[in-house]
């Protein structure tokens, strides 16, 4: 029986994995069934790098945006920056952007301004955004209220990568026609609140990931995090809603195509 087809929704490829290539990680994601990567930007410098990996393999796609750690380095030059790399055939989407008030390296007000005029940038561009939240969710959720008015009916505003939230604010995000992503952290043995969020939600709606190189999921734990490895997220994100891990592939798989609008064979951008 040929292994269930998986797609990585959300790593970073550009970043170093030495002694490991990206073609190394391709190779080695491609063994475990795991045919498709979308590697996401985080700032106007990582935007030629994703770009490059997209050009240079079939089954790589990316985003381009600017994380709310990085909000307060996003000037107004950088703009046309970002309005010609989204013109790239493979770019597929706006992010990753939000806000973070866990670390706080930009000021608040500051990250609510760049992801307001990211969220408007997507909009007008018909490309959904990856949201990073963490600690905002209040803020966070008007913000995106005013979004999705500004999005097509029929179109999917995006997703809530690295699912960590509470339960309300999970199903008000559903609720604006969301999607929402697990990450390696589903498979850690503290994390029941987030398992039990990953039972409830809709399953037309979720999608896996690995933020490699970060949030390695058990049994690599510690250790630095890799594409093939969003396998172990997606068995457990199985287990926990007690059906077969090929369903669950094919639906998650389903899921993030139409999300980034993959088309089944691989295309050479
Ligand atoms: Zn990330």
């Amino acid at each position: 029986m040929a292994i269930p087809v998986l797609i990585d929704s959300h790593c970073h490829l550009n970043y170093d994995y030495a002694p490991k290539t990206a073609e190394d990680l391709v190779r080695e994601a491609a063994l475990f069934g795991v045919k498709t990567l979308v590697t996401i930007g985080v700032d106007i410098p990582s935007i030629k790098q994703v770009q490059t990996l997209s050009d240079r393999f079939p089954e790589i796609y990316h985003t381009i945006g600017v994380h709310p750690h990085e909000a307060s380095t996003l000037t107004a030059s950088d703009w046309d920056i970002l309005r010609t790399a989204v013109k790239h055939p493979k770019c597929r989407g706006i992010g990753e952007v939000g806000l973070d008030y866990h670390y706080d390296h930009s000021p608040r007000e500051t990250q609510k301004d760049r992801l307001r005029e990211q969220l408007a940038f997507a909009a007008e561009a018909g490309l959904p955004v990856i949201i990073h939240s963490r600690e905002a969710e209040e803020d966070l959720l008007e913000i995106l209220r005013d979004y999705v008015r500004a999005v097509p009916a029929g179109r999917i505003p995006g997703v809530i990568h690295c699912f960590t939230g509470t339960l309300a604010f999970g199903e008000a995000c559903l609720d604006l026609g969301f999607y929402i992503s697990f990450s390696g952290l589903i498979t850690f043995k503290n994390s029941e609140s987030i398992r039990e969020a990953a039972r409830r939600f809709p399953l037309e709606r979720l999608l896996v990931e690995t933020d490699a190189p970060y949030l390695a999921p058990v049994p690599f734990r510690g250790k630095r995090c890799e594409p093939s490895m969003v396998v172990e997220t997606a068995r457990r994100l199985a287990e926990v809603r007690g059906m077969p891990f090929a369903e669950l592939a094919q639906a998650t798989t389903d899921n993030a195509r139409r999300f980034f609008s993959i088309p089944l064979e691989p295309i050479q951008a």
